[in-house]
């Protein structure tokens, strides 16, 4: 259970429900009020190497952006929810945007004004939207701390024209087990090889807790997918993805396996990340290799055309064999 250093907050979350009882929560913890959630001086000036400590911190404050971006792959709308950062630290971690400022975890306590927005749009829309609201943190890990997510199930499970989704590398999901969700949600299991994620992944569940969760969801009923990604091209990845993917057939239940939709993502990596990287965790592997990756953007990389083709051909060769039935929505 994450048991934050410090919580910094802005002083109008005491106007919400879930603002207090985060504070009451956290009454042993030492406090520092904000002006800004988006700009705290004093964090700011860390020092990468300092970066697992800022990750300690639990920053609490108002979402003031609401605004949906338009999504086409498995999703209508990128929607801004409850939360923003996280608490696990994987080295690519496409959060990381601007060294110190979007690491560590977020939370907004004007849940009620986000959730309104995405009932009103679903109601306006002449066809079914699904929002994605996860892809800004990881929710699963952020209910444990604030129980979002039954609240937010019971909000929304009516909603005739909606549906949500979110992606997780976490297994705590039994709080979602239980309720009445109506097949409102779809929740997108993300997996890596066992050793990726030990080497890569720090903070996060194991991959057999992630199967072993996917496995209740399908079994309480929601709609599932499982995420490939990111794919990292480590030396023996052919045999590492080869594996991943085989002990997903043995281990995920039948029916995951008859339903269960596949997204594939290659790593994309930064300058930032290897700034941050190399000082915050100086043992960890180096993710960058100029080898195999190119510029994709001003100081942004990506695997070259060649070994991402390679990569798209054996993985596609080992889901067919594997995961015959099973749709993959997209390689990217
Ligand atoms: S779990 Fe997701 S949000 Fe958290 S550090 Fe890893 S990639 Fe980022």
């Amino acid at each position: 259970m994450f048991k934050p250093k410090t919580i910094y907050y802005e002083k109008e979350i005491e106007n919400y429900n879930l603002g207090k009882e985060l504070l009451e929560k956290y009454k042993d913890i030492p406090k520092i009020i904000i002006e800004n959630h988006n700009n705290i001086e004093e964090l700011r000036k860390k020092q990468n190497k300092e970066f697992p400590d800022l990750k300690r911190n639990l920053i609490i404050g108002i979402r003031k952006t609401h605004k949906f971006v338009e999504n086409h792959k498995t999703s209508d709308y990128l929607v801004p929810y409850t939360s923003s950062g996280c608490t696990a630290s994987c080295m690519y971690c496409y959060l990381v945007c601007n060294y110190n400022k979007c690491s560590y975890l977020r939370l907004f306590v004007n849940r009620e004004q986000m959730v309104e927005k995405i009932i009103k749009t679903a109601n306006n829309s002449n066809k079914k939207l699904t929002f994605e609201i996860g892809s800004n943190s990881d929710l699963i890990l952020e209910n444990t701390i604030t129980k979002n997510l039954p609240w937010t199930i019971e909000n929304f499970k009516n909603v005739e024209k909606g549906m949500l989704t979110f992606p997780t590398k976490f297994d705590m999901v039994d709080d979602i087990l239980n309720i009445d969700h109506k097949g409102k949600v779809i929740i997108r299991m993300s997996v890596n090889p066992e050793e990726i994620i030990n080497k890569v992944e720090f903070g996060t569940s194991r991959l057999k807790g992630r199967i072993e969760a996917i496995n209740k969801l399908k079994e309480a009923g929601y709609k599932v997918g499982i995420l490939i990604a990111p794919v990292i091209m480590v030396d023996n990845w052919k045999i590492l993805y080869k594996e991943l993917i085989k002990t997903l057939n043995q281990e995920l239940s039948q029916k995951v396996k008859k339903e269960a939709f596949f997204e594939i993502i290659f790593m994309t990596y930064s300058y930032i990340h290897t700034k941050i990287n190399e000082e915050a965790f100086p043992n960890a592997i180096n993710l960058y290799n100029k080898e195999l990756m190119k510029v994709r953007g001003r100081g942004k990389y990506m695997y070259k055309d060649e070994l991402r083709k390679e990569g798209e051909i054996f993985l596609k060769e080992q889901m067919n064999k594997y995961f015959p039935n099973n749709k993959i929505e997209y390689i990217v």
